[in-house]
């Protein structure tokens, strides 16, 4: 065990954080005491549940292999004590020594871009990544969370969605590697905690949103975001009908973290429930960026849900997790984030 310097802590601000000194309960104890293997680590969330972790004094060995996530999102954690980093594919053999107290998988091709231009990657990190990791669990006694989606309710004849139905997914569908992927992980997930006797826990995450999301990953809030900072149309993609609820990423991070300490085995949805139309999401980006450029209509891609909402009443009541950042403040702190990308008079970014 080693002796405590400093651990991190947020800027609430555009979630970044840094070594600030820490006294409360950790000057005598040894410390970290857990140790936590995830995958997807410098990925958007990933990234974030990183830092959660440290601030929560667990040492965090993070791993990935950037196929969708980027340096710059743990380049912060460079020479942070408990935390650790390895390139590495997950679907391959990962030698590290010593045992983990917790393993999430969190890796996983993500926004519909993505999964479209990596199908095959996306398939294989949701089937054998899953098992690898669940291996990994197993081996170390350790508790299991993996990261699903509330695409494994496909385009959902059941609204909102609650966590005992089973789902509408087109199994041969363009976004099937995506959703069959995170159904055959829910599966593997599963068979391990009943066959094996791993401790697990599935999260099914819904559409969330923050600082490190990446301009071009095609996901709504960055494309509409960045539409809006160029001065560009924003795309709205068929009748702007079809709806979706969006959750900021430190309420997420709050309920995964939650989950990951909890007993329960089956599905927990994780998501805001405050549901609005894409058309109503493209008037919040207006207003939040004063763009005049205005809206195009592009045709809506095939299996688009066309409605999206969790039911958190589960997670109300086994976690006492609800989400608590209005849409108007995240986008507030997204925009702050994505300030870096774009020169300082950008209109929108000048005048707020
Ligand atoms: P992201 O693309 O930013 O992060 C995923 C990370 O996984 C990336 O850094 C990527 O490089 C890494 N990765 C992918 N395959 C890998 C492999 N084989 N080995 C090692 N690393 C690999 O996406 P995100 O939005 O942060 O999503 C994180 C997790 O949450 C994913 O499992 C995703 O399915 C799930 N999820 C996200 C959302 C959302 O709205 N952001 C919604 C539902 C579920
Ligand atoms: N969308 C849109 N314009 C865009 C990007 C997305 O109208 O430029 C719509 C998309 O058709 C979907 C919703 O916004 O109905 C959310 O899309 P996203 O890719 O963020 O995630 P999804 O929830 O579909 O996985």
């Amino acid at each position: 065990m080693r002796d405590i310097d400093f651990v991190f802590s947020t800027d609430a601000t555009i979630g970044a954080y840094g070594p600030v000194l820490r006294k409360n309960g950790w000057e005598t104890g040894a410390f970290p005491v857990k140790r936590v293997l995830l995958s997807g680590a410098a990925g958007f969330i990933g990234s974030h549940l990183c830092d959660r972790l440290l601030q929560e004094a667990y040492e965090v060995v993070g791993v990935d292999n950037f196929i969708t996530g980027h340096e710059r999102n743990i380049s912060h954690l460079a020479g942070a004590p408990y935390f650790e980093f390895r390139r590495h594919d997950v679907t391959t053999p990962l030698a590290i020594a010593g045992r983990f107290d917790y393993v999430i998988h969190a890796a996983s091709p993500a926004s519909p871009r993505d999964y479209l231009e990596h199908p095959i990657e996306t398939l294989d990190v949701g089937s054998i990544g899953t098992k690898r990791m669940l291996e990994i669990a197993e081996r170390d006694g350790a508790k299991f969370l993996i990261t699903s989606t509330s695409e494994s309710y496909g385009d959902p004849t059941v609204h909102p969605q609650v966590e005992t139905y089973w789902g509408n997914v087109n199994p041969v569908g363009p976004r099937s590697c995506y959703d069959e992927s995170k159904r055959f992980a829910e599966a593997t997930t599963m068979a391990y905690h009943r066959a094996r006797g791993v401790k697990t826990s599935i999260a099914r995450i819904f559409n969330t949103y923050g600082p490190r999301m990446k301009l071009n990953d095609g996901r709504v809030v960055p494309a509409f975001l960045d539409q809006a900072l160029r001065g560009e149309p924003i795309t709205i993609f068929g009748e702007g009908t079809q709806t979706r609820s969006f959750c900021y990423v430190s309420d997420l991070v709050d309920g995964l973290y939650r989950l990951m300490l909890s007993d329960e085995v089956y599905p927990v949805n994780l998501g805001n429930p405050h549901e609005l139309t894409i058309r109503q999401f493209a008037s919040v980006i207006t207003q939040a960026t004063g763009t005049t450029a205005g809206l195009i209509h592009q045709p809506l891609p095939e299996d688009d849900p066309r409605q999206r909402k969790p039911d958190i009443s589960k997670a109300r009541r086994i976690l006492g997790w609800e989400p608590k950042v209005p849409l108007e403040e995240g986008i507030r702190r997204t925009i702050e984030y994505f300030r870096q990308f774009y020169p300082a008079d950008t209109p929108a970014l000048s005048s707020r």
